[in-house]
């Protein structure tokens, strides 16, 4: 055996109770931000306002996870990880599996971020199969899609879209996904894509699951991500398609996390 082979992925079985259901979400991704004590500080204040109609996801760097999930045990607050590996183990130095996430208690993972497409070259190939390893470990996977500015410039959208979203549509799981439409040019900008721009992709993410299973496609869970803040959070979650959103620097002030999140209560 190579000492590069990959534990073989158990059976794909998913629990009735996962069949997706729409979820109000926000979710804050800290990058490689972050401290303990910024954990101490957050997981408490967000606790305090966390409430069953709509989930608090927090996505500390990896090595604050385990702090994140002891802070957050017996609230509402939930633990992300911003990152997973495709294997379920082997010999494969600095990764960590879905399984090991679900052990700790931490119940999804970004997979895909536009950060690690364009950074570390992670591919729609790759993005799938990491997806597909964390329905595996009935870890629930936040796969993020978006287009660049220049796709966005030249009325590329919706092809870019229907190609990233084509092969996760593959995995026998998708139902199961929870997708985040972040177009990458409105990611750290401080500038939101427009509502009509943000609806209109929202809406044909929704329809390309539903053209396969309307009932799932209808009920899946679209996030969206790109300079959401304080300000325009509510705007954002007035509009049909969208459920939620991934946000980024501002989850890393709780007052701003907290208002967004207050606007996502509403
Ligand atoms: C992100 O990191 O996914 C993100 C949306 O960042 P920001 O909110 O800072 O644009």
């Amino acid at each position: 055996m190579s000492l590069f082979a990959r534990t073989q992925p158990a059976p794909l079985t998913r629990p009735a109770e996962d069949l997706p259901v729409r979820v109000r979400m926000v979710v804050g991704n800290w990058k490689m931000h972050g401290s303990l004590a910024l954990c101490r500080e957050m997981v408490p204040a967000m606790a305090s306002i966390a409430h069953p109609a709509a989930a608090l996801v927090l996505c500390p760097p990896a090595p604050y996870l385990g702090e994140v999930t002891r802070l957050a045990t017996g609230s509402q607050v939930q633990c992300c990880a911003q990152n997973v590996a495709d294997a379920h183990g082997g010999a494969l130095t600095g990764e960590w599996s879905a399984g090991m996430l679900a052990d700790l208690g931490c119940r999804y993972a970004i997979v895909g971020h536009s950060e690690r497409r364009r950074h570390y070259h992670e591919s729609d190939h790759l993005v799938a199969a990491k997806a597909q390893a964390c329905l595996e470990a009935h870890v629930v996977p936040i796969v993020c899609v978006g287009e660049s500015w220049i796709e966005h410039q030249t009325g590329q959208t919706e092809a870019i879209l229907q190609h990233q979203l084509g092969t996760l549509l593959a995995l026998s799981g998708w139902r199961g996904l929870i997708i985040a439409y972040e177009p990458v040019w409105a990611i750290g900008t401080g500038v939101a894509a427009r509502p009509e721009t943000i609806e209109a992709a929202h809406r044909f993410i929704r329809s390309r699951f539903a053209a396969r299973d309307p009932v799932a496609g209808n009920n899946m869970t679209v996030l969206y991500g790109g300079s959401v803040n304080a300000s325009n959070a509510a705007n954002l979650f007035a509009l049909p398609d969208v459920d939620g959103a991934l946000v980024g620097s501002a989850s890393l002030q709780s007052d701003a996390l907290m208002q967004i999140y207050t606007a996502a209560l509403a």
